[in-house]
């Protein structure tokens, strides 16, 4: 039997680089962002700045979690008490969380069985839902046809904001994920692309949205600390309007961040890599099926996904326990329990009705998912390929027909 031995959930060491910044930080004591001395920037500030290049954006505000950016994201977009926001029917539930968290009301919008936004859905729900923000995931680092995304929230005067949880450093048609909404969202928790445990990033080219964030994020009217600013008129507007909704990122995280954003590229073309050798072994696979991936597309594969198509559920539960004896750990969308990750939106009792969303569900029905940690090897993705063969003709063998 093949059996696979190493950790899904296992993430590379931080970098000794990193400890060490980490270290002079914790050495002098200052671990508040705003804890500075004469002007001297903090590791948060200049983590800031690095960010926000990197991305090609004016602004970026470091906040304590992915999450939390999304919620004052919606807040700074101008979500009120009752707001209809649209969203990806196909999330993780953070996103319907953070919707809920800043008053609105999720407007789910169903999946194409590419796991990206269904478009036509989309343009329908632009009317139908009132909406005036748009909160878009690139769930799983699936990007939408972008092109079709921006035409329908300029037609209808909504707000993008991106989830780019899964696209830090992915691109579509050269441009990189989260440059195309007025709002961007980055997480930094431990299973992302960054690593500081839990962390994340708001960013944005709009005074307004920046001024209003960081009040939100819990500035302490300390707001000219952050670098490169709108004018101060920008802030004082709003800022005896803006609840201080206290969340921000500290230096020890952002410290060990600044020496891991210099290794973000390189980091993502080992992950293409490593996706690249199990995309190619299950696509040969009879029964799975792999999403359509245009070139322009230039995803970051940190996980995989793909579907068993028409298999009833209990074939492929079959079909994962087969995976799991043999050390390969599946996420699966189509279960009716939410484990780990993976809830559905069934599950989320908050929402008001949603209508009808069967297509989606019958998607999320046959979705499969696995993590690729750095911690793996080519070798390792071979291996996983020969386990997910083997599974999946054992499960053939005791289930011979859908
Ligand atoms: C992880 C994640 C988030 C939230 O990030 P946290 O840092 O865990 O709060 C939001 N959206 C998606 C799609 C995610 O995967």
């Amino acid at each position: 039997m093949e059996m696979f031995a190493k950790a899904f959930t296992q993430q590379e060491p931080i970098s000794e680089e990193a400890i060490a910044q980490a270290v002079e930080v914790m050495r002098s004591g200052r671990l508040h962002r705003y804890n500075t001395v004469d002007g001297e920037p903090s590791e948060t500030a200049l983590l800031e700045k690095e960010f926000a290049a990197y991305l090609g954006v004016k602004y970026s505000l470091a906040c304590a979690s992915g999450g939390y950016a999304l919620h004052i994201a919606l807040r700074a977009a101008g979500v009120r008490n009752g707001d209809a926001v649209l969203c990806n029917a196909f999330t993780l539930s953070p996103v319907p969380g953070a919707i809920n968290n800043a008053g609105g009301e999720p407007a789910l919008v169903g999946t194409n069985t590419d796991f990206k936004i269904d478009i036509v859905d989309l343009r329908a729900k632009a009317v139908t839902s009132g909406a005036h923000v748009l909160l878009l995931s690139h769930m799983r680092g699936h990007i939408a046809d972008m092109d079709a995304v921006m035409e329908i929230c300029d037609e209808h005067g909504i707000v993008l904001i991106e989830d780019c949880a899964h696209t830090l450093g992915a691109r579509w048609k050269g441009r990189p994920s989260g440059s195309f909404g007025q709002i961007a969202c980055f997480s930094t928790q431990s299973y992302k692309h960054l690593n500081s445990g839990e962390g994340g990033f708001l960013t944005t080219s709009d005074p307004d949205i920046i001024a209003s964030a960081v009040l939100y994020s819990g500035s302490y009217m300390l707001y000219e600390k952050h670098p490169d600013m709108p004018a101060k008129e920008v802030f004082s507007e709003r800022r005896l309007e803006t609840p201080n909704y206290s969340g921000r990122m500290d230096n020890l995280r952002a410290a060990i961040l600044r020496v891991q954003l210099r290794s973000l590229d390189e980091n993502c073309h080992r992950w293409n890599e490593l996706y690249a050798v199990i995309e190619q072994g299950l696509r040969s696979l009879a029964g799975i099926s792999l999403p359509f991936r245009p070139a322009y597309e230039e995803f970051v594969g940190s996980s995989v996904q793909f579907s068993l198509p028409g298999w009833r559920p209990q074939k492929i539960s079959s079909f994962i326990t087969e995976c799991s004896t043999r050390g390969v750990d599946i996420k699966w969308f189509g279960d009716n329990v939410p484990r780990g990750y993976t809830s559905r939106f069934e599950s989320w009792h908050y929402l008001s009705d949603q209508g009808d969303l069967g297509q989606t569900s019958t998607i999320l029905d046959g979705l499969c998912d696995l993590r690729i940690p750095l911690t793996f090897d080519r070798k390792d993705c071979q291996q996983i390929v020969a386990v997910i063969t083997e599974a999946l003709l054992c499960t053939e063998a005791a289930h011979p027909c859908l």
